[in-house]
């Protein structure tokens, strides 16, 4: 247990942002040092880092490969410094995903010449602006497994599913003309007005939680700047949040609403994340769970992907799965130091089941 902790604390006290590349590098090389003698590939793509241990030199294809994403979100400066009080222990990251990362390390650590099968451990550093140099880097080197358990915060959840994203901006195209004579002109934001308020009854913001697509107009605006004109275009960006079930159709389903008239643009399509709750890995990993943490573990879905999504697409199976803990982005992070007991010791038997 002192070394789940003591690890975690020098994951934390590397600020790993995103903006500061040296901390990346820093924070892999502490897992260079813990792992020291084993076979590890490292790979690099935008000045992003990141790292493949596994128990067979070059291995590509995996049963079990363990993921973990060692970058964190900005914190305050004393995120930094690592705090044990009442069972917990605080810090950038703890929760997301330090402290789960030092489980892995030390499991990997433990195990990899124990088990008779390829098991990998995945370390990244840019899951936290969408793991396109690290994770998915490594899916196109051929990187592949079975199976993936990325270390994110779920309180002891299999998370088995996410929604994919879409960002779509819209144009509405008018005619200007004075102000003062609006039947000479075509006003771009009342058409753009009647085409969301179709899309809102297509879409409803749903009045609390729930497991439906939903689309956020995230930013409207015109190129006119004056008050006495008829404006001849608007724009609107749509933040697109989609259940699994919707991922072949929903760029379909949204632009199908578009008048003619207006223009449109793609501007991302993420993936969602799925892998069926029949996956026997997931039924061996909830057995296991069950078994230490004493209570029924359900699979969950969330509305914020991770860096499984990738894995998906390639038709790997994945999950996220963590321990319990609060306040990740936010200035009160913290880990419940209990659960990473009961988080190693749940990895241990899952990897020596199969
Ligand atoms: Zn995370």
């Amino acid at each position: 247990m002192k070394n789940i902790i003591d690890l975690s604390q020098k994951l934390i006290r590397i600020e790993s942002t995103a903006d500061n590349k040296n901390g990346l590098y820093e924070v892999l090389e502490i897992a260079k040092k813990e792992l020291k003698q084993f076979s590890v590939r490292t790979f690099e793509k935008n000045s992003t880092p990141s790292l493949l241990f596994s128990n067979i030199k070059n291995a590509k294809d995996f049963k079990i490969l363990l993921n973990a994403h060692l970058d964190v979100i900005p914190g305050l400066k004393n995120q930094y410094k690592p705090l044990l009080k009442n069972g917990k222990l605080y810090g950038r990251g703890a929760q997301d995903m330090k402290a789960t990362a030092a489980c892995e390390i030390l499991v990997f650590k433990e195990l990899v010449n124990k088990v008779n099968y390829p098991l990998g451990l995945q370390l990244v550093t840019d899951e936290e602006i969408g793991g396109f140099n690290s994770a998915k880097y490594q899916i196109e080197k051929g990187i592949k497994a079975d199976f993936v358990i990325a270390g994110e915060p779920t309180e002891f959840g299999i998370n088995n599913e996410a929604k994919g994203i879409v960002w779509i901006k819209i144009i509405a195209k008018g005619k200007s003309s004075h102000g003062a004579y609006p039947w000479k002109g075509e006003n771009a934001i009342t058409k753009m007005i009647s085409f969301l308020n179709i899309l809102q009854k297509k879409y409803p913001v749903p009045s609390k939680e729930s497991w439906t697509t939903t689309v956020n107009v995230s930013q409207i605006s015109t190129s006119n700047k004056t008050t006495n004109k008829v404006p001849d275009n608007c724009e609107v960006v749509l933040d697109v949040r989609y259940v699994p079930l919707e991922s072949e159709k929903i760029v379909k389903n949204v632009t199908s609403l578009i008048p003619k008239s207006f223009g449109y643009q793609i501007l991302l399509k993420e993936p969602s994340q799925f892998t069926s709750e029949n996956s026997k890995y997931i039924k061996l990993l909830k057995t296991e769970t069950e078994k230490i943490i004493r209570r029924n573990v359900k699979t969950v879905y969330k509305h914020g992907g991770s860096d499984v999504r990738h894995f998906n697409q390639i038709g790997c199976e994945g999950i996220t799965f963590g321990p319990i803990g609060d306040g990740m982005h936010t200035d009160n992070e913290w880990v419940s130091i209990k659960s990473l007991n009961h988080y190693y010791q749940i990895l241990t038997k899952f990897l020596l089941s199969i």
